[in-house]
């Protein structure tokens, strides 16, 4: 019934130790376990149990573990490991600031992105790297329209083409 118990990590242990949490609470004695295990997971617990901690640990220590060979690791892409969605800006601010609080020192970048505030910033903080994106769905869907896809394909048919036009907008058509 501690944190040290389940296997998350040094850096992440001692951040635990930081926000002075002394053990888990149900949800996340539960949830954090099964989350390592790689089992998909949907976890029913009321406000204030301690929701964020029992995604945000287990999301955390697994970047961690998959770039186990540089430590600090550095996000280099633009595009994120882990999302976030959550339905508020006030919402996805406070799992944002927790998030942040949870990876102090582990190398691992969180990033918000919100409606009703300049999305060009929000780009661009994207730009300097992401591991976890913490979203609301408007916004995360007017970043994915600004992303450029590239389709690739020998041939050319039917099914090919209407991939195209549902994913791709007013995309440019190369044949060599
Ligand atoms: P949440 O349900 O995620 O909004 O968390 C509710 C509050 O409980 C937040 O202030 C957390 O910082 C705090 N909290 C979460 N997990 C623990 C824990 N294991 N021990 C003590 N406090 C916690």
């Amino acid at each position: 019934n501690t944190f040290a118990e389940i296997d998350l990590g040094d850096t992440l242990n001692q951040n635990i130790k930081r926000c002075k949490y002394v053990k888990p609470t149900p949800v996340q004695r539960y949830a954090i376990p099964i989350s390592l295990a790689g089992r998909d997971l949907m976890a029913c617990a009321q406000t204030g149990s301690g929701k964020t901690a029992a995604f945000c640990f287990p999301i955390i220590s697994g970047i961690m573990r998959e770039t186990y060979v540089q430590r600090p690791r550095v996000a280099r892409t633009a595009y994120p490991l882990a999302l976030i969605l959550s339905p508020t800006r006030e919402l996805s601010c406070q799992i944002h600031d927790e998030a942040k609080k949870f990876s102090y020192q582990t190398g691992v970048k969180v990033v918000v992105a919100y409606g009703g505030a300049p999305i060009n910033q929000q780009l661009r903080e994207l730009e300097r790297g992401v591991d976890i994106l913490v979203a609301t769905p408007g916004r995360l869907v007017d970043l994915l329209e600004r992303a450029r896809t590239l389709l690739f394909s020998a041939t050319f048919p039917k099914e090919i083409q209407r991939l195209a036009s549902d994913f791709l907008s007013s995309y440019v058509f190369l044949a060599v």
